[in-house]
């Protein structure tokens, strides 16, 4: 029996896809095995957002090929369809497939045999243009559910529409036999997941069904106790979304909604959909509904462009929003990206330290926004790790909770009193009360 390991760089989605890809190895009768226990096969599933994406890939082909020096090297991901060649060139590597290639993998590699070529099958980016649908099943806690894919905006500074293709969806009733699939093995919560999720529902190039009636036949489901929506951009945030999850039993008070920059001129020149009115209008829209929902937003510093008065535009406007923590991104400059030909290019030194400034903000936004939290019962699903004693688990608003450990815990919904704020950032509760049977 052959043994496979895998590694996964980036995103949500890719977590997704690496999990189902193992799966269907172990289908075919392949053993799946940890990085260090000597595979025959590696598949290395690479990002292209990531920094130094290069470095990244040659450094595990590395490691992989210290682990074990006759292995099979295969590479897949964004990083693979954008750069298939420099790829093919790393030392080690034995083939590189791209997105429209990856899910075929096992047949297209037929036994993996290892030849003097470097195989690179990766067609162009407009190839790509069947769904496959994926899901992780990391521990029994959290599912990661990819329910679209590809992207048809043209962020300035973007590359993954080149590496991922068209916007495409699975259909719903693809994606609640999925989800029926999951509940039999015990995850309580599905975060659905792809690039532009509020695109959902285009099929073979046709807009066929929506978002807002996607979660609302999950929400009807039974079987899964907790969704949470991944990130959305806000001008597919509707009304009817946030309503709807604002009365849901089983739609978490959770959003994440990219902003990128708080600069209506910065948008503009981005190519956003949209103007920091409509984001402020999102974030009001939310708070009134659902004034204990979390809000987390993407945003990138260092856009070229970004004067230092432009910069503050964006600080204060995040300052004032009421959002509970950032994500952000210093600006790089990606190949074949609109944004690389513009003027205005940012210092390094600029960009790290505005970085700088948004985390420490991003660091008081969240703090404030446990403080709110603080005396109220929420309830968290415990998770399966330890830290000095203490397991943690996330409340529905997305509250980062720690408790004493104990493995009777793992993977149960408890109702908990948040009590305060420890020296790590995390919350402490009161006891955990009740397992709760809503369901
Ligand atoms: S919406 Fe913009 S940033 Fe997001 S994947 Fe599409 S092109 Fe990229």
């Amino acid at each position: 029996m052959k043994k496979v390991a895998f590694y996964t760089l980036g995103c949500k989605l890719n977590y997704s896809e690496t999990s189902t890809i193992s799966r269907m190895f172990e289908a075919k009768g392949y053993e799946k095995v940890d990085f260090q226990e000597n595979p025959d096969i590696f598949i290395i599933n690479t990002c292209s957002v990531t920094e130094n994406a290069d470095k990244k890939c040659k450094k595990i082909v590395k490691e992989a090929k210290k682990i074990s020096p006759n292995s099979y090297v295969t590479i897949i991901g964004c990083y693979a369809q954008l750069k298939p060649k420099e790829i093919s060139e790393i030392e080690g590597v034995d083939a590189v497939l791209g997105a429209a290639e990856k899910f075929r993998l096992i047949e297209l590699l037929d036994g993996f045999a290892k030849a003097q070529e470097t195989k690179v099958l990766a067609s162009e980016i407009q190839e790509a243009t069947i769904f496959n649908n994926a899901y992780s099943i990391h521990d029994r806690t959290r599912t990661f559910l990819k329910v679209q894919d590809g992207c048809n905006y043209g962020c300035a500074f973007c590359t993954i529409p080149l590496a991922r293709g068209k916007s495409r969806s699975d259909s719903i009733e693809n994606i609640l036999a999925a989800a029926e699939k999951i509940a039999c093995t015990g995850v309580k919560e599905v975060v659905l997941t792809g690039v532009n999720i509020g695109d959902f529902g285009i099929q073979e190039g046709k807009r066929q069904e929506r978002f807002a009636d996607l979660v609302m036949a999950l929400d009807a489901m039974l079987g899964i106790e907790r969704f949470r929506i991944s990130s959305i951009e806000p001008n597919l945030l509707a009304n009817e979304i946030i309503e709807f999850v604002s009365r849901s039993e089983r739609f978490v008070p959770h959003f994440h909604i990219p902003l990128q920059s708080g600069s209506n001129s910065i948008l503009r020149s981005m190519g956003r959909r949209y103007l920091r009115e409509l984001y402020e209008d999102r974030i009001s829209k939310i708070k009134t509904l659902m004034p204990h929902c979390c809000i987390g937003v993407d945003v990138i510093v260092g856009f070229p462009g970004e004067t230092d008065e432009l910069f503050l535009e964006t600080y204060n406007f995040l300052n004032e929003l009421d959002i509970s923590y950032l994500h952000v991104f210093t600006y790089s400059e990606r190949a074949n990206t609109r944004a690389t030909e513009m003027d205005g290019v940012v210092p390094i030194k600029k960009r790290n330290e505005r970085s700088k400034m948004l985390r420490i903000l991003s660091e008081k936004k969240r703090r404030k926004f446990y403080e709110e939290n603080l005396g109220r019962t929420y309830t968290v699903l415990f998770e399966e790790d330890i830290e000095d004693g203490q397991m943690h688990g996330f409340t529905e608003n997305y509250i980062r909770v720690a408790a004493k450990y104990d493995p009777l815990l793992i993977n149960e919904l408890k109702q908990v009193t948040l009590s305060e704020i420890n020296d790590k950032g995390n919350v402490d509760i009161l006891e955990p009360e009740m397992i709760l049977e809503k369901h």
